[in-house]
């Protein structure tokens, strides 16, 4: 069977108050279509501009088989490559495009890429809290349903929520999220602490830097907290500085994980190649999407670098099916983050609707049991997406404010 590219169209729907992104190629095969996406939570509208205005035109007409040739097409047809945008619209595409094979192969994804290493994949969830009493509720509740790895937080990554500039500041300081690493520092070290003694070392934690500390500050952090025996540690250098990673991993025997920020193979390949990191997690459509991202696992594995592919609230679940079919087959699989299909414990500023709404939208979002996610069987990635549900979650047009954070002197500061 022949199926050529005959429509590729943009879907947004926040069936969460979180903008999602879906992009659906349909073929010249009647009934035969695939879902990628494409969700770059924050610019939405330029992924449907790209879409609509110059990868429809570039690839209508092509035969879907061809993944391998469309997406390097994709790649290379604007001439300056690898942007967060351009590399969103380019994973829309290649994701349902993998769909389509997936259907027209009859096979879930996880079979074209070897079949599974393992039944279901293990996932760690996020616990926040105001306070540490508030975090051990949600530790606790964490624990009841069978998770093993909690990413522990307090008080939204050491910089509250978006306001006025606190007392510290300059007088007349922006509005902003505002961070004092130094009592971040402290409180998390702190924090550790007091989580060991509570729960014991039974259950594994991580933390998220989320690239709000000074490099040397975050060699200082790690050393710290390196006696709490961590399952890792994420993002602990900005991209921008990611060399300074080589003086991190010679100070600390932390396992490091790095990378949801990724858009060049240049910012992982000495990461991968010196063995700096323990896990790679790249967030699958910020680097272009499942074919991509598919080499890069493999290229990891042969370093002895797993996988810890990024599974945040702002992406849909097409693209949490996606990393739930890689791993399921990655020899190196590491962790999955996992955003659930469960009701969230943090809500964040933008969050507003609730999960059963996200599944009125999505059917055969992968399913959580005792601390594993499983894929569904259907063919393709096994997403469907109900289009008149869709509409009824528009999303906004709206500034963002939670990536407006700043130091207390009120510089700019990485988000
Ligand atoms: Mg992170």
């Amino acid at each position: 069977m022949v199926a050529k590219i005959r429509d590729i169209r943009t879907i947004f729907t926040a069936p969460e108050g979180i903008n999602l992104v879906v992009v659906k190629v349909e073929t010249t095969e009647p009934g035969l279509y695939g879902l990628g996406c494409a969700t770059f939570a924050y610019r939405h509208l330029a992924i449907k501009g790209l879409i609509d205005d110059y990868l429809k035109p570039l690839l209508v007409g092509r035969d879907v088989a061809n993944i391998e040739d469309i997406w390097h097409l994709m790649h290379n047809n604007a001439y300056w490559r690898n942007g967060p945008v351009v590399n969103n619209a380019i994973s829309g595409v290649d994701m349902a495009l993998w769909d389509i094979k997936g259907k027209m192969a009859n096979m879930p994804l996880y079979q074209l890429f070897g079949g599974k290493s393992r039944e279901a994949v293990p996932i760690y969830r996020h616990a926040d809290g105001n306070d540490f009493n508030e975090l051990c509720e949600n530790i606790s509740k964490y624990k009841e349903q069978g998770i093993t790895h909690i990413r522990c937080q307090s008080g939204g990554y050491g910089g509250g929520f978006y306001g006025k500039a606190p007392k510290e500041s300059p007088l007349g300081s922006q509005d902003g999220v505002y961070l004092n690493s130094k009592k971040y520092m402290r409180d998390t070290i702190k924090l550790f602490e007091d989580i060991r003694s509570k729960f014991g070392y039974d259950v594994e934690l991580c933390h998220d830097v989320h690239e709000r500390l000074a490099p040397i500050d975050a060699i200082k952090f790690a050393r710290e907290l390196e006696q709490f025996d961590l399952f890792f540690l994420e993002d602990a250098i900005p991209l921008e500085q990611g060399e300074w990673i080589r003086q991190l991993r010679q100070k600390t025997t932390i396992p490091l994980a790095q990378g949801e920020l990724f858009n060049n193979p240049y910012e992982w390949k000495f990461l991968i190649i010196e063995r700096i990191i323990d896990y790679i997690r790249v967030h699958m459509s910020q680097i272009g999407g499942i074919t991509p991202s598919r080499k890069l696992q493999v290229f990891a594995e042969q370093f002895g670098v797993r996988t810890a592919w990024h599974g945040p609230g702002d992406m849909s679940p097409i693209g949490h099916a996606a990393n739930i079919h890689l791993g399921i087959t990655a020899h190196n699989f590491g962790i999955q983050e996992w955003s659930g299909t469960e009701p969230p414990n943090f809500v964040i500023q933008e969050l507003k609707g609730p999960k059963d709404a996200l599944l009125e939208v999505f059917s055969g979002v992968p399913e959580y049991r005792k601390g594993y996610v499983y894929p569904n069987e259907k063919p393709g990635i096994g997403i469907e997406i109900n289009e008149k549900a869709a509409v009824k979650y528009p999303c906004e047009n709206t500034v963002t404010t939670w990536t407006q954070t700043r130091s207390i002197d009120g510089t700019i500061h990485t988000p």
